[in-house]
């Protein structure tokens, strides 16, 4: 790219900044409230970064929140601390990458509130910062990233309450993630086509993928492979997230009205938390603002869709 063109994608970039920020400013549709402090949501990893965030934001929308954190007594401080603040949450331990925990929290779930109507999937875990990119932690970004959210979904579907404005699913997933991102992106066109396409989208070919790659991995020959060149384990967790909306959204497209689950991922933004080493371009409240806006969007909203700074953006 020449000069002129950096400087005109620049001015682009600075101009949707603007946009993304006079946006997040608009109030989220109070006045299509369909909740209530009976409303109960879910969020995983709330005990910091985005995953608090959410859990705050739609505490202070009115919702009751359960703040599922690894860490049961970290949990129970973030959650009393907002308490204090005269916020509806509670708090109860949940390590995703471990079956008998998500097992024991979904049984904890049905004893004390019957069902929940929102799920948050935010835990995650990433070990590269800047260029960095190792892949020593690929089986634990993956155990956590992919196989835990889908572990907690699998888990949960049966707790979500019927209702006429939907039970909602959402996954903090990733740009990273991206089928057919300019950049980043899966080197195997096949792979690529059939990830897209509803009818050879499952769950044996989102697994194949993830175990082909960490199978490289222990190999050593994962490099020349093809594979997203970023944060590659992290990239190919949330790309696995992403095809995984995709293929619930199908799944659970059946549901008559009154069971409908409605599921989709967003990208919060490079948000300064502890996972970027406190880099990014926003607060983990602004990064929060787009996940809150969709489990809150009115009846009917959109399944199987990945979004960004409030609007969709493509897989
Ligand atoms: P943080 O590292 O601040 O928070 C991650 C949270 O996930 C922590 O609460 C952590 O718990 C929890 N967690 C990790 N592993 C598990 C586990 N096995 N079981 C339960 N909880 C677990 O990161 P962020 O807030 O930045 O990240 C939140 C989500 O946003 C992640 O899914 C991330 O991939 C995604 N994201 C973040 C971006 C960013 O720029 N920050 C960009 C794009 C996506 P503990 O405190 O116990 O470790």
């Amino acid at each position: 790219m020449g000069k002129k063109g950096k400087e005109r994608a620049k001015e682009r970039r600075e101009k949707r900044l603007q946009e993304i920020s006079e946006l997040r400013k608009k109030p989220i549709l109070t006045g299509n409230r369909w909740w209530s402090s009976e409303t109960v949501a879910v969020v995983t990893g709330a005990n910091r970064g985005i995953g608090f965030e959410i859990a705050r934001q739609l505490a202070a929308y009115g919702l009751h929140v359960i703040m599922a954190s690894r860490d049961a007594e970290r949990g129970r401080q973030v959650a009393e601390m907002l308490q204090n603040e005269g916020l509806s949450v509670n708090s109860h331990q949940l390590d995703i990458s471990n079956q008998a925990s998500v097992e024991s929290f979904s049984k904890w779930v049905v004893l004390n509130y019957g069902a929940i109507d929102i799920l948050v999937n935010n835990a995650g875990v990433n070990f590269n910062l800047g260029s960095e990119n190792s892949v020593e932690f690929a089986e634990k970004v993956i155990e956590t990233n992919y196989v835990g959210t889908k572990r907690v979904i699998k888990a949960m579907i049966p707790v979500m309450r019927p209702s006429e404005n939907g039970a909602r699913i959402l996954n903090v997933s990733s740009r990273l993630g991206r089928v057919n991102g300019r950049r980043n992106r899966l080197g195997d066109a096949n792979l690529r086509e059939k990830l897209l396409t509803d009818e050879s989208l499952s769950e044996e070919l989102i697994d194949g993928m993830v175990a082909e790659f960490l199978k490289q991995v222990k190999d050593a020959t994962w490099m020349p492979n093809g594979w997203p060149q970023m944060f590659t384990d992290y990239s190919v967790s949330k790309l696995a997230v992403n095809a995984y909306t995709r293929l619930m959204a199908k799944l659970l497209s059946s549901r008559p009205e009154g069971h409908r689950i409605y599921i989709n991922c967003y990208c919060p933004g490079w948000v300064k938390t502890a996972m970027t080493g406190w880099q990014g371009n926003m607060s983990a409240e602004e990064g929060a603002d787009t996940g809150v806006w969709i489990v809150l969007l009115p009846n009917q909203l959109p399944t199987g869709n990945f979004f960004a700074e409030r609007r969709e953006i493509s897989f």
